[in-house]
């Protein structure tokens, strides 16, 4: 038989689901698993483990006799980068197997999924070139000859990686590469929607070369496994990729031991559309903003502001976009929007929906679940948006978007920054004033002008506010995984 990505896919769908402690893979030791639903169907495609505490433990035992053994982070810089880019080739040769099950576990359009996992392939390159960067400093103390006193950069230790559904694979490896560059053994717990491309990549992890312990992958619910990571002392460092509730639940139970906590969360984020704007460009722009990936992306534009002269205009446009958009299974390549994550999550996106109506924004398109199976909702787009309404102050995370107006830049701040996030902000303007003015004035810590959702490893990506607590990318994501230590040796 000719193995196609899709017979490749589904043997590894079929083989038993296992997870990654040390050099094995194991099943939960209770036995028990989680069913893998594909959100296009409904259908169950297979079985994860249900790791529980006592698996958990195992895994950070694993990562820290790692960590202790100085496998890794004793390896050359050279060496390590090596691995890293090593893993990234292979994210590469095996990318239409990954984006396969992606769609299948997410329901990500199929080009929208290869997008992510090639995002993930160049974070690994990008963070295996630092692996070889990592300096500390000197400094002459108390004067020349006094002292030979510097600065060294330590891997933090062993690191929990959390992450949510809605970009599995690239998600886990925003954080692995920074922790891999770092010299830190990790153990990353993927959502318990999405564990398939994680498990996959964790094969990848031991054919690339990194030693047995340096990565673990524990599958489970976050209030168990999850939550056991968190709680586990052997744990120095969390980074979480979430909701904002749980992001606090993690500060708390870090408190206990001062784990060290980064933290990536939710947003609300606001799009201002100038009237001196590009509307051909802005319009489509803005509405892939919020309607990719069915919304449910952490910094989506979900707030819309038009200046009052071009409001009905914009309004109109982003509903002829909106009714443009092609639902159906991701894996179909026509597909520009696929399903909503669960059940659960379409619930939730359609009691929004609801309370928009009953708060009384004007519903221009969209508003119905779409098919007779899977977890379909159509685009959908409120006017006339009120600073009091829940879908204008809450993330929904899905395919739902608020249109409302505003007078001149100095409505910027104060409209956008109504909120208890900042993760991102959109600006649609052909005038340099009002685009530099707008970024500096609205508290997001991205912010986009005539463009939306650009990222790059090089620069920092992170909230402002309830919208997390350090950066990911970069230098920055670097330092969150490094500990600072000053040496003085009198001479
Ligand atoms: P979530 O419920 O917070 O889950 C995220 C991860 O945390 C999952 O792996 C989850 O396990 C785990 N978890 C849940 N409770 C836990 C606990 N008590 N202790 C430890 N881990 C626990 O978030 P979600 O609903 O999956 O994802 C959507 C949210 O993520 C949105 O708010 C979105 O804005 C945010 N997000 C932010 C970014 C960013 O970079 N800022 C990116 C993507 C998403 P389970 O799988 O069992 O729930
Ligand atoms: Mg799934």
């Amino acid at each position: 038989m000719v193995e196609t990505t899709a017979t490749k896919a589904s043997a590894f769908l079929s083989s038993p689901g296992k997870m990654l402690i040390g050099a094995d893979w194991v099943p939960s030791s209770s036995g028990e698993s989680l069913v893998v639903e594909d959100p296009a169907t409904g259908k169950s495609i297979g079985e994860v483990p249900a790791a529980t505490a006592a698996d958990v433990d195992s895994a950070v035992r694993a990562a820290r006799a790692a960590f202790d053994a100085r496998v890794w982070r004793g390896m050359p810089g050279e060496q390590r980068a090596e691995i890293m880019w090593r893993l990234s080739d292979l994210l590469i040769a095996n990318l239409e197997e990954l984006s396969h099950l992606e769609v299948l576990d997410n329901g990500m359009p199929i080009g929208f999924a290869r997008y992510t996992i090639l995002n993930a392939a160049s974070g690994l390159r990008y963070y295996a070139g630092m692996c070889t960067k990592i300096h500390g400093r000197t400094s002459d103390v108390g004067g020349d000859l006094r002292f030979h006193a510097f600065s060294v950069a330590e891997p933090v230790g062993v690191a929990g990686l959390i992450v949510p559904w809605n970009g599995p694979l690239v998600t886990a490896v925003t954080k692995l590469a920074p922790a891999l560059a770092a010299g830190c053994s990790v153990v990353l717990k993927p959502a318990e929607q999405t564990s398939l491309t994680a498990l996959r990549f964790g094969r990848m992890v031991l054919e690339a070369g990194v030693p047995p312990g340096v990565v673990n992958i524990v599958t489970g619910v976050g209030a168990t496994t999850g939550q056991a990571l968190v709680d586990h002392p052997g744990v120095d460092k969390i980074s979480f990729t979430g909701s904002t509730a749980v992001g606090k639940s993690i500060v708390r139970a870090a408190a206990n031991d001062l784990k060290r906590v980064t933290l990536e969360l939710g947003g609300k984020s606001p799009v201002f559309v100038f009237d001196d704007a590009d509307l051909e460009a802005a319009i489509p722009a803005a509405a892939m903003g919020i309607f990719a990936n069915s919304g449910q992306v952490c910094y989506a534009g979900s707030r819309l502001y038009a200046q009052a002269r071009v409001y009905d205009k914009v309004v109109a446009g982003l509903e002829e976009a909106a009714k443009k958009i092609t639902l159906g299974s991701g894996l179909d390549e026509a597909t520009q929007l696929g399903p909503l994550i669960s059940h659960k999550q379409r619930e939730r996106v359609m009691q929004y929906i609801e309370s928009g109506a009953s708060q009384g924004a004007k519903l221009v398109t969209g508003g119905r679940t779409h098919g007779d199976h899977g977890y379909f909702v159509e685009p959908t787009i409120f006017a006339d948006g009120r600073p009091d309404m829940r879908i204008v102050r809450e993330e929904i995370f899905g395919p739902v978007l608020t249109v409302m107006r505003f007078d001149d830049i100095d409505d910027v701040g104060r409209l956008g920054n109504a909120t208890s996030y900042g993760l991102g902000a959109g600006v649609y303007t052909s005038d340099i004033g009002n685009a530099h003015r707008a970024a500096r004035l609205l508290d997001a810590g991205n912010v986009w002008v005539n463009c939306y959702g650009v990222t790059d490893k090089s620069l920092p990506f992170g909230g402002f506010k309830q919208s997390g607590w350090g950066r990911e990318n970069g230098f920055e994501g670097l330092d969150a995984f490094l500990e600072q230590k000053a040496v003085y040796i009198q001479l």
